[in-house]
């Protein structure tokens, strides 16, 4: 492969670069819309680096812009974390810094010029993903690296380069110093944009992340295969991965919701219903409330039969809940129950008996009940 002549850049972008350019400051395309080009794959999503300082950049902007413009920059100092960095630099210097030679391209939109100094395009021919530099310093710089490392090759279905996967490996414990969403929002992104979600889930495994971040996950590959015919859910997925679902999402300090979730994933995939028994599957679908969806996509077949008693009930509108009641608290105390417990323990009784025949829930025959 050897560069195009010229690349498609979208006309908002060429109007930011141009503005910057009109004022005297060096601007090019860089980042993963170059890349993405370049290996005709979608992706707006471009990113421009510029010699104008921060400043300079805010005072010809003042309304926000549709692209991330960054100043040409070079790390000064780093602790696997953060980093300080300098600015008047060269478009040499901020390529430097970048991840990995497919990462460090970048391209003129006006004069049409590339610069590669890494090599970035032998490498997207060869189907390789490897740091720009020593890549053990690189991922000591930020071992948030490492993991981005993976979520490439996972999506390109790239190779990891021997020493940039050596020192991937080597240095994988400095993962632990990295915040819980950095990590979160990294496994989540390659989950979602992973080829193959199994191949993303090897490689966190073989490069010891799943050991520090994702205990839960264990070492056995048994259940793998499954994981590429589940939907592209990171939640789900992580769950359907973990032994202990809540434990690791709370980890990753998901949202509270999303830990409730993995919770009842955890606590309910051992217990499906006989599919054959509608009583069964009714009391499951009230025991389960809003998680039904997610395990029944977690069944082995996505057409289970299990799925299919579901619809069926959902179709016939059976009530499956206090509210699908056709009596309501009110009705209860004007019908004689105490007011307090007595009427949630009453509701609740009542809706036992709903579930075992829909035709019960008429007004008559759950007072008559009562
Ligand atoms: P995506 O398609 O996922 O957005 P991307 O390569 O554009 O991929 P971004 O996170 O948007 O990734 O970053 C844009 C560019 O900034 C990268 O291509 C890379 O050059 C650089 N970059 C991003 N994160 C890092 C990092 N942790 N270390 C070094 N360079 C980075
Ligand atoms: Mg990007």
């Amino acid at each position: 492969m050897t560069f195009p002549e010229k690349l498609p850049i979208p006309s908002e972008v060429l109007k930011i670069a141009k503005k910057l350019e009109d004022a005297g400051f060096e601007t090019w395309c860089v980042g993963g819309a170059i890349r993405d080009n370049l290996l005709r794959l979608e992706n707006h999503d471009f990113d421009l680096t510029t010699s104008a300082p921060p400043a300079e950049v805010q005072r010809l902007f003042r309304r926000t812009v549709p692209v991330r413009i960054t100043t040409f920059r070079k790390d000064i100092q780093t602790d696997g974390r953060h980093a300080v960095v300098e600015f008047g630099v060269s478009l040499m210097d901020d390529l430097a810094r970048r991840d990995f030679t497919i990462n460090a391209i970048a391209y003129h939109p006006i004069r049409h010029e590339w610069r590669d100094p890494f090599q970035g395009e032998q490498d997207l021919e060869k189907k390789l993903i490897r740091s720009v530099g020593d890549p053990n310093w690189r991922f000591q710089e930020d071992y948030l690296r490492i993991l981005r490392a993976l979520r490439f090759s996972a999506r390109f279905e790239f190779r990891i380069h021997a020493r940039t996967l050596e020192a991937a490996k080597a240095n994988a414990q400095g993962l632990a110093q990295l915040s819980a969403e950095r990590v979160r929002d990294e496994w989540f992104k390659g989950l979602q944009t992973a080829k193959k979600m199994s191949k993303l889930v090897t490689l966190w495994r073989d490069v010891g992340a799943t050991r520090i971040w994702l205990p839960e996950m264990g070492a056995g590959s048994g259940e793998l295969g499954a994981v590429d015919k589940l939907p592209r859910d990171p939640v789900l997925l992580s769950a359907f991965l973990a032994k202990d679902p809540a434990s690791l999402l709370t980890r990753l300090k998901c949202s509270t919701k999303d830990i409730e979730r993995g919770r009842a994933i955890g606590l309910w995939r051992e217990k499906y219903p006989d599919a054959k028994d509608p009583i069964a599957v009714r009391r499951w679908l009230a025991a389960v409330g809003q998680y039904a969806d997610d395990l029944l996509a977690l069944l082995p077949a996505p057409r289970s039969l299990l799925t299919q008693a579901v619809e069926k009930i959902r179709a016939a509108h059976a009530p499956l809940t206090l509210k699908d009641l056709a009596v309501k608290g009110d009705d209860l105390i004007a019908a004689g129950v105490r007011p307090g417990p007595d009427v949630g323990e009453t509701l609740a009784r009542l809706l036992e008996e709903v579930l075992e025949d829909p035709a019960r829930n008429t007004k008559a025959y759950l007072l008559s009940r009562v």
